[in-house]
């Protein structure tokens, strides 16, 4: 069998929080010693939709700089920017020749983001298509994905299989891996949704100081039990707390009948997590240049295999050398 290959994405649309850390970050940084991951800061699918030029420029720099911060190595985990590998796109193209119209305009996603008003780019169709290109390009096998992720990585396996019988084996079908239900952060003022770059409003940024870390803990919902005890469907703000506190620090909560008690243990047990990250972060902040060659690096790396694929890819499809 092939040796793992495993791709975890993030899209810079707003700064990394607590999620992104204890969901994607963390289980990428502690397969690193044994698993070949790349970690894609996928640029292109932030223009999706209705984007601001220069944030989408200093958030792609802003995480990859706390990606190096919370522990990524790139030397072992490339740290890749998608827009500087341009087979993304090229086999995008190619991947679309054997997409259906209707298969994209199925997706849930685009579905729901279409129907939220205002003018809907092309891209926002096409953008599973790319995320198939993202995968396929690189030989992924392994690919972690949320319930939300789900069709998109089941249209990137019919793909790659639908090229393969027609045009010849080209691409490996990527597998989904489902992270540790635990390990999924909801937002601390809405915890029946995840907690996400800009959907609500309970969020705890990677780079937040610790007073608004405090404030955030301190105002997240809980309920009218009064008992600190797991229970997601009536306590689902309690349950994430504790589950939060447990992910950040392995322990437990000490007293069973204080939510007062509780969010002081989460605050300290977040704060001792963040701390770390956020002096590394401003170490690296002050040489932004060293930043980008740590990208271009991982960008040279990766690109031969991209190019390989593509080259399969053209040639199966009957275009010349
Ligand atoms: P995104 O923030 O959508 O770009 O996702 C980047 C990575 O973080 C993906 O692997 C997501 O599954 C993961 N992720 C995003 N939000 C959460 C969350 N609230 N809890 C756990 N993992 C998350």
């Amino acid at each position: 069998m092939a040796p793992t290959r495993r791709l975890t994405g993030f899209k810079p649309t707003g700064h990394l929080h607590l999620g992104n850390l204890l969901g994607a970050l963390r289980p990428l940084i502690a397969a690193q010693a044994d698993t070949a991951s790349i970690a894609l800061i996928a640029d292109l699918h932030a223009l999706t939709m209705d984007h601001d030029p220069q944030r989408v420029r200093a958030l792609t720099l802003e995480q990859a700089t706390v990606m190096l911060a919370a522990g990524v190595d790139p030397e072992r985990t490339p740290i890749v920017v998608q827009s500087q590998i341009p087979e993304h796109t090229e086999l995008h193209y190619l991947l679309e020749c054997v997409t259906g119209f209707g298969e994209a305009a199925r997706m849930i996603q685009f579905k729901e983001k279409s129907a939220a008003g205002g003018p809907v780019r092309l891209s926002l169709l096409t953008y599973p298509v790319l995320m198939a290109a993202d995968i396929l390009v690189q030989d992924i096998t392994a690919v972690p994905v949320g319930e939300d992720q789900n069709q998109h990585l089941e249209l990137a396996r019919t793909l790659a299989t639908r090229f393969n019988s027609r045009y010849g084996e080209t691409f490996t079908v990527p597998q989904g891996v489902r992270p540790d239900a635990a390990a999924r952060v909801m937002d601390l003022a809405e915890p029946t949704i995840k907690m996400g770059k800009s959907t609500g409003t309970g969020r705890i940024g990677l780079l937040d100081p610790p007073d608004v870390v405090r404030r955030a803990v301190a105002r997240a919902v809980t309920d009218e039990f009064a008992v600190v005890r797991r229970d997601r469907e009536r306590q689902p703000g309690v349950t994430n707390l504790i589950d939060v506190l447990a992910a950040c620090s392995g322990r437990q909560p000490s007293d069973p009948g204080s939510y007062g008690a509780l969010k002081r243990e989460v605050t300290d047990a977040v704060e001792t997590l963040l701390a770390p990250i956020r002096a590394r972060h401003a170490e690296f902040a002050v040489d932004p240049g060293h930043v980008r060659q740590i990208l271009a690096d991982s960008a040279a790396r990766v690109r031969p295999r991209a190019v390989a694929t593509v080259r399969r890819a053209r040639s199966a499809l009957g275009l010349l050398d």
